[in-house]
């Protein structure tokens, strides 16, 4: 076994350099696929969450940031945009190697990231503010739009990179400066990724990371005095205790948790169409996705037919080794969550659903830590199956009547992240995108997100929308300024 000091060592990212922890402890970071440790990161505890806030804290108050036109922090924004396009073969061998993602899929995820960056480093700048017409004479009112200032940036392990950008950028657009505790499954990218913020220009104390446990530093930041917004993805436990949290101080928070998504199937869409998106929605990146649409609803009419080639489809899938281009699905990113998967397929079953296809680990593939892709028959919306997120490949099938049904099964759970239709008529399609309660909603495909496009959840899903031209706002207060053009103050004693 290779010594644990032979590995390589991240350490905090404060200041603009490298910190080790102040408990001098470490964590071991895994490769899903082989089984093998082969790196430690930095334990912080909540003196080095004290550390990083106030270096961003610094770094918003005084110094060279808070001097910058807002053009000038969109220049950048841009030259880190093109920082993240040279590096992203990379930053994609880092992160699949902590996740287990498809190379393939993180190459291509991590180059799209770039134009994150790049959207909002035109946003930067474009931020208006408001003259207000007002019912009082003799004033002048508009609005100011302001950063809100230290923001702190909590991730899950399953596109780390990706679900920092998605806050990262409108943060920095927006002039607030920020600490990142990313996944301590997967933090190794992320401390790769804030080297390259000193090469784009970025002032010392902007951008900090800080590694380590939930309950240990996370905590530590979301309930710091200095941290004024908290921007959160993860699992709706986590992100109950952060919003419990939060609410003391008054925080503001966007959440964005997870999902049991709707993939509803009319008898009268493109069925191999609907076959692709059904597979895509759910066995793309192994399940491990808060989109994947895990409740599969089906008309009754095509139910058998529309199983059939589906497991069809899926005979032939190639489960192995995500650094191999031939691979179709990779490992299940950390342990705890491998086994969390295999205990939802026995819950499934005991609960009288029918495994139609996998339903098994593979413990001949890698270190064996591999589900195969898993499809239930025969499942009732109220089974646990149905309603509780598995973050996993298992799918739940429910058959249903016309769209009054669909709508209510579909409405039926606590979750609210995305759904998607397939239909050739455009009334039912109208109908299904008005009644779905859900953040985002897809017709006749599944899973299309991008920099310019809104997203976030109803319900349970989360709060806040990240993406598009509205996300800027969760990062920035509205003050209203009242400048009188009158020569005299009137005299508050007296009647007018
Ligand atoms: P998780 O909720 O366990 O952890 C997410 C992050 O929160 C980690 O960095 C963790 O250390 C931190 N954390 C945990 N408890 C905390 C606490 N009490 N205070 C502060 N920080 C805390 O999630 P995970 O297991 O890493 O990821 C899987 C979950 O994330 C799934 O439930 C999935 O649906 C969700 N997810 C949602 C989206 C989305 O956009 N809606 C995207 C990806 C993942």
């Amino acid at each position: 076994m290779t010594s644990p000091h032979t590995l390589p060592t991240y350490d905090h990212f404060i200041d603009g350099a490298a910190h080790p922890p102040s408990s001098g402890e470490y964590l071991p970071t895994d490769d899903p696929y082989t089984g093998k440790t082969w790196g430690r990161i930095a334990r912080g505890n909540r003196a080095d969450a004290e550390r990083a806030v106030q270096a961003a804290r610094t770094a918003f108050d005084t110094g060279a940031w808070p001097a910058l036109t807002a053009s000038e922090r969109g220049r950048m924004l841009w030259r880190l945009a093109d920082l993240i396009t040279a590096h992203a073969p990379r930053l994609a061998e880092i992160e699949r190697r902590d996740n287990g993602k498809l190379a393939t899929e993180v190459v291509s995820q991590v180059r799209y990231m770039a134009d994150y960056f790049r959207y909002y480093a035109g946003q930067a700048d474009k931020v208006e503010s408001k003259v207000i017409p007002t019912d009082k004479k003799g004033v002048f009112a508009y609005t100011r739009y302001e950063a809100k200032g230290v923001i702190a940036i909590i991730t899950p392990w399953n596109s780390p990179l990706t679900l920092t950008s998605w806050k990262l950028a409108p943060a920095l657009a927006a002039g607030c400066t920020v600490v990142i505790k990313p996944s301590e499954f997967t933090s190794a990218s992320m401390l790769e990724f804030a080297l390259l913020f000193e090469q784009a220009g970025f002032p010392k104390g902007v951008v900090n990371v800080v590694t380590g446990l939930g309950k240990e530093v996370g905590e530590a930041l979301v309930t710091h005095p200095d941290v004024a917004h908290i921007g959160f993805t993860g699992g709706s436990e986590a992100g109950r205790a952060i919003y419990q949290l939060a609410a003391k101080n008054f925080k503001t928070v966007t959440l964005e948790l997870g999902g049991k998504s709707p993939n509803i199937v009319f008898d009268d869409a493109d069925l191999d169409q609907a076959v692709k998106g059904a597979v895509s929605g759910i066995f793309a990146a192994a399940g491990q996705s808060c989109q994947a649409g895990s409740r599969l609803l089906v008309q009754r009419t095509i139910h058998d037919r529309f199983v059939a080639k589906l497991i069809d489809f899926m005979k032939d899938v190639k489960l192995g080794d995500p650094a191999d281009e031939a691979t179709q699905v990779g490992p299940i990113a950390t342990r705890p969550q491998f086994e969390k998967i295999l205990s939802y397929i026995e819950i499934a079953k005991n609960e009288g659903a029918t495994c139609v296809l996998g339903g098994r680990s593979r413990p001949d593939l890698g270190a064996g830590q591999f589900v195969e892709p898993t499809i239930f028959t025969g499942v009732r919306n109220d089974m646990r199956i149905a309603q509780e997120e598995v973050f996993g490949p298992v799918l739940a099938v429910i058959p249903f009547d016309d769209e009054a049904d669909a709508i209510r099964i579909g409405n039926d759970v606590a979750f609210g992240l995305a759904a998607a239709v397939w239909t050739r008529d455009l009334r039912r399609a109208m109908l299904m995108t008005e009644k779905i309660k859900a953040g985002t909603v897809w017709v006749n495909n599944y899973r299309a997100t991008s920099f310019t496009s809104p997203f976030g959840g109803f319900k349970e899903s989360g709060i806040g929308r990240e993406s598009g031209s509205e996300a800027i706002r969760e990062y920035l207060e509205t003050k209203c300024v009242w400048i009188s053009s009158d020569l005299d103050v009137p005299n508050p004693f007296v009647r007018r």
